[in-house]
């Protein structure tokens, strides 16, 4: 399924004295098989936006398209389309309420999958809480609240999984956890990626997750995407994403300093790539003298 946006606005408590603006003529079309990333500074828009995808939000001005799916059209089939496409909130942990793992993850199932068996709601938990890496024998019946941070938030994550999502939207899915976490948690997307889910999104403010992990990348500032394409195109425009307030990949702004010094460098903003390009060069210019 592919996401086509066009002018989607939005305005908070509309019609208010506090009335804001979050979305101001959204562009944007996501490709299905995509591993997209959306990035902006804080109030941007990014969550307002990702919430119209499964129509969480109510689109009220502009238009969008998720597949066949017509958001703007009254008779569309909301439950259908959000059990295709699947949401997963920043912090999704704070969410997880059942008394059991297995309990909290068939939840989701029992909303969108009514016609299901048990037998086969059983084997979909079970399926759903293994691929997120936890051993079902061991979490099926304890709480979640016995779980580690990052147990946690992967029994959130298998909870949103469990009905097949063509899609699967998560904002900001690694905030708060440390670098092992961070890096665990990308693993375990790239593993859905492609197979469980065709199209990953991810809303995210870290470059680096960005440059090593996105097919394409769109940059929000005030309600609006004002940049996107590739991270390898996406990030040569280091100067501009810092005057937006923005931050770049660490490779982004080692290139930068390397340019001052007048060396121009041809990378992908991948760490792996970077490296490679440096030492390229560094043999090219007989960096290496000697074997020592
Ligand atoms: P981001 O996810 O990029 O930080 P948001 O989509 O959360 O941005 O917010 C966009 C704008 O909408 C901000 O100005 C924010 O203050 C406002 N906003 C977000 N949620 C609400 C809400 N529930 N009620 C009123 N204003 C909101
Ligand atoms: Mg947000």
């Amino acid at each position: 399924m592919r996401i086509v946006a066009k002018g989607l606005t939005y305005t908070y408590s509309a019609k208010s004295p506090f009335a804001s603006r979050a979305l101001n003529g959204v562009d944007l079309t996501v490709e299905e098989g995509e591993f997209f990333g959306i990035i902006g500074h804080t109030g941007s828009g990014k969550s307002t936006f990702v919430q119209h995808l499964n129509a969480l939000i109510r689109l009220t001005d502009g238009s969008l398209k998720v597949g066949e799916y017509d958001l703007a059209d009254k008779k569309c089939n909301f439950v259908e389309l959000r059990s295709k496409v699947g949401m997963v909130f920043q912090y999704p942990e704070y969410q997880l309420f059942a008394e059991t793992v297995e309990k909290d993850v068939a939840f989701g199932l029992k909303n969108f999958r009514k016609e299901m068996k048990q037998e086969e709601r059983d084997a979909a938990v079970k399926e759903a809480i293994e691929t997120v890496g936890l051993d079902y024998a061991r979490v099926k019946d304890k709480s979640p609240f016995e779980l580690s941070g990052g147990q946690k938030r992967r029994a959130a994550i298998a909870g949103v999984i469990v009905t097949k999502p063509e899609i699967l939207i998560l904002d900001e899915p690694a905030a708060g956890l440390d670098p092992l976490g961070k890096k665990e948690l990308m693993e375990l997307l790239h593993s859905i990626h492609g197979g469980w889910c065709k199209t990953i999104v991810i809303v995210s403010h870290d470059m680096d997750e960005i440059a090593e992990n996105c097919t394409r990348a769109a940059v929000f500032s005030e309600g609006k995407v004002v940049m996107e394409g590739p991270p390898a195109q996406l990030f040569r425009h280091t100067e501009e994403l810092l005057s937006l307030g923005l931050d770049v990949p660490v490779t982004a702004k080692c290139a930068l300093l390397l340019k001052e010094r007048g060396i121009e460098l041809e990378t992908d903003f991948t760490c792996d790539d970077f490296a490679h390009k440096v030492l390229a060069l560094w043999k090219a210019e007989g960096g290496i003298q000697n074997d020592q």
